[in-house]
Order: structure tokens, then C-alpha cells, then sequence
């Protein structure tokens, strides 16, 4: 009991660095560790991320914000000082934009990673963890585990994959202590409302908003494995503190569900868009490893997690409006490569 006690308090006083902190789940992380007296450093260059995310947190002293890309950061920057845990988050998203443009994605998600690695190697730190993504799998036979096979459909999906590929390689060679966390469906407040079309949640928000159908791709029968930011920021605070190194865990709530039962819970009309190829029926995260390894758990339903965000949905007012013809012209792409 002494001894946890001690393991506690040691781990209120470390430090962490979180890349992409100002992003969606980046930015839930930061409210944990603020909750649990941790100090820490961001580091987003708020491409996609918002300095909104962390308003409530401005008179924080324990916080330190720098707004800067992965790729510019350097280890003579005094900010570094003492960092314990180093979470990488920092990245870009999305399907279709990295269909037109891979290289940039290969530019920010593996040598903004390489980069991070490089200052995990010289600080020293106790952990550096990954966000990974579950699109690394393609097609995958479901519940997934982690030890499937992986074939990566897009770049987007390459370009993490990569980024993994290379946490391991730095562990390998330098020993540097990493884990890695493949993100199946992650869903809740603050997830992105700006940019390119995806993220189904930011679509039907600002559709129900504007009293517009939710356009439902193919009949709306296939699952996801949606699991609330808040649970998939626990993981990741557990992957950092624990003791175990070198894993890889898959995140997901265990639980797929429905577009057509989100439909239902958020309410509203549809209209039904056409299936996309190379899009899964289904993704369903084993999570049995990463339940066993870190004695991590999903606490919010579905149902409160959708709850949560209608109560949030004025978030949306802002985010852009998407219909049937808008969203073929954006995916032509998709279409056309990923057939
Ligand atoms: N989806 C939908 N309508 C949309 C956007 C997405 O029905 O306008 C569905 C999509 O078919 C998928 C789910 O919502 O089954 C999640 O899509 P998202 O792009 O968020 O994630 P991913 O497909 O990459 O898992």
C-alpha cells in the first residue's frame, strides 16, 4: 500500500509533452492529466487542432502551450526540461485528402514521428506513446486483434502505419521505450468540425443542425466500433505509466454500432448515399489485450456518449454543411483509387 502510495506520487509530479494537445483527443488527454496534477507541455501547430480546446485551461501554470510543428522542434528549447512521457498525437487525418496529396501525409505522420522519436531518444524519457489507427488493417476480419494482418488501403492508413513501424524501430535500435495504441472509431466533444469531409459525427451534427437528412452511406446497417474520447484518453495515460513497454494495443469500446442506431439516437431523416469501395461492414477492436495489459475499461455508453454530444451540437454551427452532391464531388477520389 506504502508502495503505491509512493508510485502515486511520483506520478503526479511527472511531466509529459502531448503532440497535437489542441486536437480532439489530444486535448482530452490534457484535461486528465491537469486533473491529475501532472505538468505538461503542447506542442501543436493547430492545423487542425484549436487553441478553443484548451481556453478553459489558459491560467493553468502547469500548462505550456507552444504553437509549433513536429517537424520544427528542437531539443534547445528550454521548454524541454525534465519531460518524463512524451504522447504523439500530432498528425493529419482523413481519406480523401491523402489520396491527392501522400506525400504530405508521409511528411507529417512519419517524419514529424521520426522527429518526436528523435527527441524521445536524447530527453530520455520514460515512455513515448503512439496514437496509432486501426486502418492499418484494411478489410480486416472481425473482432480484430492484434496480431491480424495488416494491409493499409490509402495513404492515410500507410502513413500511420509507418509512423508505428518507425516507434518500433526506434525501440529496437535505441531502446527507446515505446507503446503503441491502434485507434478503432473515436467519437465524442471537440472532435474536429473544419475541413475535409469525414468523421461521420461532424457530417450528421452540423445535418441535424440545419435540419437537412443525414446522408447515410449504403443501407446504413454497417458497424463501427465507436468508442468516447474520454475512454480513449484513459488508455493512453495508462499506456504511458505502466510499467509494460514495446506493446501494441488495439482501442475500441468492443461494442460496434449501427449507423442506422446512431441515426435513431440522434433523430432526425435520411437520405442514403452510395457505398464507398473500399469502405469495412464492420470494425470491432479485440480489446481483451489492452483490458488484461492495463486493467483499462470503456466507461461511457454509446448511448451517453451520443447524449453528451447533442447537448454539445451548437459546437457544429460553423462546421460545413455536407449533402449527397457535395460529398460525391469530394470522394471522386475515393472512388476512382480505392475501387
Ligand atoms: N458515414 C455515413 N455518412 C456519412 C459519413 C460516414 O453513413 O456522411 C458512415 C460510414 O459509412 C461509416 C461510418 O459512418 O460506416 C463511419 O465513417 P467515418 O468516415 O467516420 O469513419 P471510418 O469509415 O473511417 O471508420
Amino acid at each position: 500500500m506504502l508502495k503505491d502510495l509512493r508510485k502515486l506520487k511520483l506520478n503526479k509530479m511527472s511531466k509529459f509533452l502531448v503532440t497535437g494537445g489542441a486536437g480532439f483527443i489530444g486535448s482530452h488527454l490534457t484535461d486528465l492529466l491537469v486533473k491529475n496534477n501532472h505538468e505538461l507541455v503542447i506542442v501543436d501547430n493547430l492545423s487542425t487542432g484549436h487553441k478553443k480546446n484548451l481556453e478553459h485551461l489558459k491560467e493553468n501554470t502547469n500548462v505550456l502551450f507552444l504553437e509549433k510543428d513536429c517537424l520544427n522542434l528542437h531539443l534547445n528549447d528550454k521548454i524541454f526540461k525534465n519531460i518524463d512521457y512524451i504522447v504523439h498525437f500530432a498528425g493529419i487525418g482523413d481519406i480523401v485528402p491523402s489520396i491527392e496529396n501522400p506525400s504530405k501525409y508521409m511528411t507529417n505522420n512519419v517524419n514529424g514521428t521520426i522527429n518526436m522519436l528523435e527527441i524521445a531518444r536524447k530527453l530520455n524519457v520514460k515512455k513515448f506513446v503512439y496514437a496509432a489507427s486501426s486502418s492499418c488493417y484494411g478489410l480486416a476480419t472481425v473482432p480484430t486483434n492484434e496480431d491480424h494482418e495488416i494491409s493499409p488501403m490509402y495513404p492515410y492508413a500507410l502513413s500511420k502505419y509507418l509512423g508505428e513501424m518507425s516507434c518500433f524501430h526506434w525501440y529496437k535500435v535505441y531502446g527507446v521505450p515505446v507503446n503503441s495504441i491502434r485507434i478503432f472509431n473515436a467519437y465524442g466533444t471537440r472532435v474536429r468540425t473544419t475541413g475535409a469531409y469525414g468523421a461521420v459525427f461532424g457530417v450528421f451534427l452540423k445535418q441535424k443542425l440545419s435540419n437537412k437528412p443525414f446522408t447515410v452511406v449504403g443501407d446504413g446497417s454497417q458497424k463501427r466500433d465507436f468508442l468516447y474520447v474520454e475512454d480513449v484518453a484513459d488508455a493512453f495515460y495508462k499506456a504511458a505509466i505502466t510499467k509494460i513497454v514495446g506493446e501494441i494495443w488495439n482501442l475500441g469500446a468492443g461494442y460496434p454500432q449501427s449507423i442506422n442506431y446512431l441515426t435513431d439516437l440522434l433523430g432526425g431523416k435520411k437520405e442514403y448515399i452510395p457505398k464507398r469501395p473500399g469502405e469495412p461492414d464492420c470494425t470491432w477492436a479485440d480489446n481483451s489485450k489492452i483490458k488484461k495489459d492495463l486493467k483499462w475499461q470503456p466507461k461511457i455508453s454509446f448511448e451517453d456518449g451520443v447524449k453528451r454530444m447533442l447537448e454539445d451540437i451548437n459546437n457544429w454551427k460553423d462546421a460545413p454543411l455536407w449533402d449527397r452532391d457535395s460529398i460525391k464531388k469530394e470522394t471522386e477520389l475515393w472512388f476512382k483509387y480505392l475501387k
